[in-house]
């Protein structure tokens, strides 16, 4: 059974992630009124990614015999500037995110949840991976200054970003 302030802790994450794939998903639509397909996908299966997040501790709440509880999700901004910018704001959320899985597991030690604990490794780990490919994406835009040829490319590559549920790789 979980702990009253871990279940809490927990139902705010879900929040989060949701709120990440609805952020993510207007990202995709904002990318499209830039004419970048590519960006376009590339956040659209991020948003899938999150909703997969999500989903993880919907389930694992359920096992352990809490109570899951859906808050509204915030509204997102519809405007990111260019395609740097954005990227940038991508980054800073990923960051804002990893703080907030850090708070869990530092809940989960406090209470001694090892189970909550092992989970959140999961996501420790999937959050090294998020800002490093995002991180990847900035330093290519700086190499040919978010324009030109490179821009053409990277797109081209974005585009072909597939889903993968990593929830359901182990
Ligand atoms: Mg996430």
């Amino acid at each position: 059974m979980l702990k009253e302030k871990m279940e809490k802790a927990l139902n705010e994450q879900i929040n989060k992630e949701l709120y990440s794939a609805y952020l993510y998903l207007s990202m995709s639509a904002y990318s499209q009124t830039l004419g970048m397909p590519g960006v376009a996908n590339w956040m659209k299966i991020q948003a899938q990614e999150e909703l997969t997040h999500a989903n993880k501790f919907f389930d694992y709440i359920h096992e352990r015999d809490g109570k899951v509880t859906l808050s509204a999700i915030d509204a997102v901004e519809t405007k990111f500037g260019s395609v740097t910018e954005m990227f940038k704001k991508v980054l800073e959320h990923e960051q804002y995110v990893s703080e907030s899985i850090n708070k869990l597991v530092d809940i989960s030690i406090e209470l001694s949840d090892h189970a909550t604990r092992s989970i959140l490794m999961w996501f420790v780990d999937e959050q090294v991976e998020e800002e490093a490919s995002v991180q990847d994406i900035l330093d290519k835009l700086a190499m040919f200054d978010a324009k030109g040829h490179g821009l053409f490319m990277l797109d081209k590559d974005l585009g072909s970003r597939a889903f993968v549920d990593e929830t359901q790789a182990e």
